[in-house]
């Protein structure tokens, strides 16, 4: 009880020395840092360009569109990737509030909301400039599954390169299984990706469409395809004869050469499902 009086004492002796803080006033720099010219970066610089304020895009990359620019297709909307974010930059390119630069990288940060000090580097150029806020959209990458499931980049691919095999017009494979949650949903990564069972469902159907004969499995835990359009995609995959498998983690499925062995845990025996081309959807993880 002393102590308590003690502790109130003393922070009422504090208090009464306390003097009010003085207001800062500062000018807000009006112009906006974008980081990333993916299509978040893009979509973000745009925004902020068509209400009138002046932007500055910066890409580390040659070219402005991110990952999007490897893409064949978008889901759930059968998009074609490369005309959304060619759309995308070219907007960005026309737009007069809108100063691009590529192969950037930031050297130097100072400063605080409403008046950042910042020195950055393009193309071998450095330049200094002020500004009042910065958005950061630098994007993910995909998992590279380095060790699981046999992945070698050739037989055993992600739905990425899968992506790059469509846009090259290089996917002919008859027997194909797709394995969901590869390196998702793990000790190591314990969230679920929320893209890449449509991304899967999206890629098995485009397969199907190509080639109504070959024999597409997905193998998955769980199905994320919530909302309306998503559903559709299932059901349209379904009604092209995709097959669908549930597995168990604890009991994951096993690539060998010619064939994937997986439990099927409602039948209670393991199947043994041929394939010419396995693909592994892996979650999206945060790039530098
Ligand atoms: S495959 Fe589906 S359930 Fe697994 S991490 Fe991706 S979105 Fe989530």
């Amino acid at each position: 009880m002393d102590k308590a009086r003690d502790l109130i004492r003393m922070g009422a002796a504090k208090a009464a020395l306390l003097e009010p803080q003085e207001i800062i006033t500062s000018e807000v720099e009006v112009r906006a840092l974008v980081i990333g010219a993916g299509i978040a970066g893009l979509t973000a610089a745009i925004s902020l360009a068509n209400r009138g304020f002046p932007v500055i895009l910066l890409e580390k990359e040659k070219e402005l569109g991110g990952m999007l620019r490897s893409l064949y297709r978008l889901a759930p909307m059968d998009l074609d990737a490369s005309e959304v974010i060619n759309a995308k930059i070219k907007e960005a390119e026309d737009n007069p509030n809108i100063e691009i630069y590529t192969g950037a990288t930031i050297e130097k940060v100072e400063g605080f909301i409403g008046k950042f000090d910042i020195t950055f580097s393009a193309n071998g150029t450095s330049k200094d400039v002020r500004l009042g806020v910065v958005i950061i959209a630098t994007g993910a990458g995909n998992l590279v599954p380095e060790g699981m499931y046999q992945y070698d980049g050739n037989k055993v691919i992600t739905q990425w390169e899968l992506e790059e095999r469509f846009k090259a017009g290089k996917v002919d494979a008859n027997n194909v299984v797709i394995i969901q949650c590869v390196g998702a949903r793990s000790p190591e990564r314990r969230y679920c990706s929320r893209i890449c069972c449509a991304i899967g469902i999206k890629n098995a159907i485009l397969i199907k469409e190509m080639n109504p004969a070959a024999k597409v499995t997905i193998l998955y835990r769980d199905l994320m395809m919530y909302g309306v359009e998503n559903e559709d995609q299932l059901h349209k995959a379904k009604e092209l004869g995709v097959r669908f498998v549930k597995y168990d983690s604890e009991r994951p499925p096993v690539v060998e050469e010619n064939k994937v062995t997986v439990f099927h845990h409602l039948m209670g025996k393991e199947l043994e499902i041929p394939q010419e081309m396995v693909v592994l959807s892996t979650p999206l993880v945060g790039t530098e």
